[in-house]
Parts: structure tokens; C-alpha cells; sequence
């Protein structure tokens, strides 16, 4: 619950998600601010010891201290609550404490996760090297066999999880259909947003119960400070809070600050990346030296009237395979000026990324393969630099 009459909500009830990013934000103090001002502190104090064991007691929404709750961490829950339609939600540390928080506040020693095979491959290691420590096990399904789903619930199945736009294919998944086969199953929905950030895609919509977000990409958007977000349903949200008030991996306030003034840009900023990022796709689509494209709103993507239907626009991200193999690959990198050799996506500079040497060199090759990576696949998130730029670069690299 926020602490505080976060003051969109006393202006207007319903408005467009560009309004709720721009103007949800903390009361002012008497300095009557216009800009959110930066609460760096740890701790809060209390009036006297009645206000102190009531706060304690939970008899009041109060903060108390930042690991529980903060003023700057509050209005950014609040605004991605509000934009992904969400009732409560929690920030953390980094994508990945969002990710596993939620797993470890929802699931008991002995549950079961069905996941899409294709996951981002921290998500990947934590259900093959952390979670069995705990008796918690995983079945994948493929990401174009959603059919394959329901054989592969158990008794103690308890989550069903994907991500859409998968990292680095991506590849599409029917949001829809997974909160029809959680809903008949009795399975909760948690969906990795953080590809479409909630302007693209709301999967609250389509079924699911808990959606979580990295903030370090296209949300921060500027490559500066890493977060986490967990935000859906009140039950389980307090769930995933109770859990992390004790077990710390809370946002530091800074890193809230910097990401709620970040999300007041996020609308303009994601429609560029995404006009950019298909111009990529169409250049990429007609050289000769590209075996392959994959962009969501490309015609030629496989799932293209999906990512019609489920997003409103394709993301930052395409993946494309260089002719030639490993060779090509290594000389298209080499060959990069302008374009950044980094790890980060959804940044205002463009990044390319070689997925099977870097981000998913622990899956073994078998792995590999069943996401959908190839050797010489390259990824690159699209940046906010002018696309004839960007395509310059790529075409120069591709020349080599
Ligand atoms: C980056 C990323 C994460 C992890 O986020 P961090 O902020 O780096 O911990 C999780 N899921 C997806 C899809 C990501 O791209």
C-alpha cells in the first residue's frame, strides 16, 4: 500500500498512461517544488511511542524504513501500477531480485514452475542451479508449442511463467492463451514485461496475476541505474512484500528518483526506438549478407499478427543472423564503430550483442538451440541515435 495520497490519484481517475507517467507523482512539501524532490534517508521518525507502535503494529500506513518503503519508491510503484493496470506492486534492487523474490514469496519446497524455454538466462540458471536447492523444480515449454503447456502441469504446479518479447529471438507468445491455461488450471500467470514496458503491452489484461519489469532497460532507458519491479494482484503482492521487507533487496530511493523521472519520457521515448527500430528491421530484411530477420512488426515475423494484437508497437530489439557463421559474426563486431559492444538493451545509444558468446554462453549449445539462438545471430537494441546513422554503421559492419 503507498504511505501517501500519491496526488494523481486525487486529480484524475482515469487517463491515458502518458498522463499517469508525467503526472503521478508525491504531495508537494512546503517548498511547494515542482520536480519530486530526492528522500535519501533510511529511517523516518515517529510523533512518540503510541505512533511508534501503531506504525510498527500496522495500524497505519507509515513509512518506517527504506528497506520496507520509501516516498521516492512509492510514486514509482504507484505510476507502474497505474500504467500496467495493476493494484500493488513492489521495487526491488534489480530485474533479477524482482524475479526471484516473486518465485521465492510464492512458491513452497516441492512446487513446480511451467516456464517458457525461452527466459532470460539469469531466469534460466535460477530454476536450473538455485531453485532445485530448494525442492523447487521447472518444466520448459517450447516457445512456438504453447499446446505442449497443459501436459506438463502437475499436482504441485503452482506458476505458470514466460516472457513476450522473448530475449534475445524475439519471439512471440499469445498472452491470452497463457491466462486461459492458468485460469483453467488454477496456476498464477507472472509474465516478464520487461521488453514491452507497459506502454507496448499490458499482460494484466490478458489474464496475468503478477507482471515484473527489469527498470535497467527501456524504463531507465539511459543505461544509468539498475531495478526491479514486481507489480499485480493486492494477495500477492503482499506476499512478495513481506518477503522482501525481511529478506532486503529493496531500490535504493536514488535509483527510484532517476527511474520515476524517467518514465514521464518513457511514451516518446519507446515510440522512437520502436519507428528506429523497424527502419533496422527493414534495412537489415534487404541486405544481402543477412540471412535472417526477426523484428515483431515485421510482416515476415512469425508471429506478426500476435504482436499486432497484444502490443502496440514492436519494441527495441531485433535479432538477426549474419551469413557466414562464427567468422561473419566476429568480423561484423569487429567491424562496429558508431554502435556500442555492451550487454544493456533498451538504451537511448544502439547496442549489439552477440547472445551464444556472451548473455547465453551458460546454456549449453543444446539450450541454445531449443531458445532459438544461433551462432551467428546477432542482437541489437535499437537506440534513440538517427536511424540513417545507426544504418550506416550496421551496413559498414556488414560490408567487412
Ligand atoms: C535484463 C533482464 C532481466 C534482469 O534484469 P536486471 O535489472 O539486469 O537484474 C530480467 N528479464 C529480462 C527479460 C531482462 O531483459
Amino acid at each position: 500500500m503507498p504511505n501517501f495520497n500519491i496526488t494523481n490519484h486525487i486529480i484524475v481517475k482515469k487517463q491515458h498512461t502518458e498522463t499517469s507517467a508525467i503526472r503521478t507523482q508525491l504531495p508537494r512539501t512546503d517548498f511547494q517544488e515542482h520536480s519530486v524532490p530526492l528522500y535519501l534517508t533510511s529511517s523516518f521518525v515517529f510523533e512518540d511511542a503510541e505512533d511508534m507502535r501503531a506504525s510498527f503494529a500496522e495500524e497505519k500506513a507509515r513509512t518506517i524504513y527504506s528497506r520496507y518503503a520509501n516516498p521516492n519508491t512509492d510514486e514509482l510503484i504507484e505510476k507502474v501500477c497505474l500504467m500496467e493496470g495493476a493494484e500493488r506492486g513492489f521495487a526491488f534492487a534489480s530485474g533479477m531480485a524482482a524475479v526471484f523474490s516473486t518465485f521465492a514469496a510464492l512458491l513452497d519446497s516441492g512446487d513446480h514452475i511451467v516456464a517458457s524455454r525461452s527466459v532470460f538466462g539469469s531466469t534460466h540458471t535460477l530454476f536450473t542451479s538455485i531453485f532445485p536447492k530448494w525442492g523447487i523444480s521447472h518444466s520448459y515449454f517450447p516457445f512456438d508449442a504453447p499446446e505442449q503447456i497443459e501436459s506438463l502441469i502437475r499436482p504441485e504446479t503452482r506458476i505458470l511463467y514466460a516472457e513476450s518479447p522473448t530475449n534475445p529471438g524475439v519471439d512471440i507468445l499469445d498472452l491470452e492463451l497463457l491466462g486461459e491455461i492458468a485460469r483453467k488450471h488454477n496456476l498464477l500467470l507472472v509474465i516478464d514485461n520487461c521488453f514491452a514496458t507497459p506502454y507496448l503491452q499490458q499482460p494484466i489484461r490478458f489474464g496475468a496475476d503478477v507482471v515484473i519489469h527489469s527498470g535497467t532497460k527501456l524504463m531507465d532507458g539511459q543505461g544509468r541505474v539498475l531495478a526491479g519491479l514486481a507489480v499485480g494482484a493486492e494477495s500477492l503482492i503482499d506476499r512478495i512484500y513481506r518477503f522482501a521487507r525481511i529478506t532486503g533487496p529493496a531500490l535504493s530511493p536514488f535509483n527510484a528518483w532517476v527511474l520515476s523521472k524517467s518514465l514521464e519520457t518513457l511514451p516518446v521515448r519507446v515510440d522512437r526506438h520502436c519507428e528506429n527500430a523497424l527502419q533496422v528491421a527493414r534495412f537489415l530484411e534487404s541486405h544481402k549478407k543477412v540471412h535472417w530477420v526477426k523484428y515483431p512488426f515485421l510482416p515476415s515475423h512469425p508471429q506478426y499478427d500476435l504482436a499486432k494484437k497484444q502490443m502496440k508497437a514492436g519494441g527495441c530489439v531485433v535479432a538477426f543472423e549474419v551469413k557466414g557463421g562464427v567468422e561473419g559474426g566476429r568480423n561484423f563486431f569487429d567491424r562496429i564503430g558508431l554502435l556500442s559492444l555492451s550487454a544493456n538493451l533498451g538504451d537511448s545509444r544502439s547496442i549489439v550483442t552477440h547472445p551464444a558468446s556472451t548473455t547465453h554462453s551458460k546454456l549449453s549449445a543444446k539450450e541454445r538451440a531449443q531458445s532459438g539462438i544461433t551462432d551467428g545471430m546477432v542482437r541489437i537494441s535499437v537506440g534513440l541515435e538517427h536511424p540513417e546513422d545507426i544504418i550506416a554503421d550496421l551496413d559498414q559492419a556488414l560490408s567487412g
